[in-house]
């Protein structure tokens, strides 16, 4: 999963081209919940919210390194319960 630093400057940009609905408004910043975010891995090439940040504030998140195999089968997971 991606991450959202406290650089994000709140431009509202990314949340809406997120696939998973995976980013929200937390208390000051926008932040992604881990258990949604794919890093688009089943929808697009790239992660969408990265390509569209205009501050580039979306690193990995280090407490969530995940393999190719389990970003997919999170997808499953996610459009499995939809
Ligand atoms: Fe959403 Fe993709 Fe960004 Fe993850 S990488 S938060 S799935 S837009
Ligand atoms: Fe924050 Fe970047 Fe999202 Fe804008 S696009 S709200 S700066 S994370």
């Amino acid at each position: 999963a991606l991450m959202i630093t406290d650089e994000c400057i709140n431009c509202d940009v990314c949340e809406p081209e997120c696939p998973n609905d995976a980013i929200y408004m937390g208390v000051e910043i926008y932040e992604i919940d881990p258990n949604k975010c794919t890093e688009c891995v089943g929808h697009f090439d790239e992660p969408q919210c990265v390509q569209i940040c205009p501050v580039e504030c979306i690193p990995l998140n280090p407490a969530w390194e995940e393999s190719k195999e389990q970003l997919h089968a999170k997808y499953e997971r996610l459009t499995a319960t939809k």
